[in-house]
């Protein structure tokens, strides 16, 4: 049988399908869509970027144009980090990821499918500790910048812990305290 390739299957082979949701649709199928009956420009793709908008103009025989600043700016490609030490395995970002690249399960911490995020970022967002940042993929320095932010929160966090312990044992001093007075005064 003749597998009959659409044109909205052509400008969809063109989109980078990171199904991030920035050109204004629920991913990038539904641009293509769009795209094809006349309902969206070729602009709008800010991770597909001028090469992009290029390809899309030359299939459709049509000007190229700049992308579209209002949907975004297009970026060097880069994947979500969970920062493990801080995530309290809410499972918000498993939910909010459209290619299922997120691994973990309630009251666990959770990591990233390095290989399968395509850095659409909608799991920052929802994550209610701001424990995912995006990493470039291939440069060492801005790495480096990660971890650093990630030594940071961890020590951070160590810091707040032994707050947080004092703040218990003093709790605790005065709970006992309170209670030798009750006992004495009965
Ligand atoms: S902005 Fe581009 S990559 Fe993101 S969903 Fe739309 S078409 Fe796909
Ligand atoms: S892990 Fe985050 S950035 Fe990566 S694909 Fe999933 S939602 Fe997008
Ligand atoms: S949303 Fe944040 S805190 Fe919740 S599971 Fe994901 S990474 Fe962990």
């Amino acid at each position: 049988m003749l597998e009959v390739i659409t044109v909205i299957d052509q400008i969809n082979a063109i989109l980078p399908q990171t199904q991030c949701r920035k050109c204004g649709f629920q991913g990038c199928r539904p641009y293509a869509e769009a795209i094809a009956s006349g309902l969206a420009d070729i602009n709008q793709c800010p991770p597909g970027g001028d090469l992009g908008i290029s390809e899309l103009a030359r299939l459709l025989n049509i000007d190229h144009k700049p992308l579209n600043p209002k949907f975004g700016e297009h970026k060097p490609k880069q994947i979500a980090f969970i920062i493990e030490d801080a995530c309290i395995g809410c499972v918000k970002c498993i939910a909010a990821c459209p290619v299922d690249a997120i691994l973990g399960a309630a009251k666990f911490m959770h990591t990233v499918i390095a290989s399968e995020c395509t850095g659409c970022e909608l799991c920052i967002a929802p994550c209610p500790v701001d424990c995912i940042v995006m990493q470039p993929v291939s440069m060492s320095a801005d790495k480096y910048a990660a971890a650093q932010l990630a030594k940071k929160r961890y020590e951070a966090r160590c810091l707040r812990k032994v707050k947080e312990s004092e703040e218990k044992a003093e709790r605790a001093k005065q709970k006992k305290a309170e209670l030798g007075i009750l006992k004495k005064g009965t």
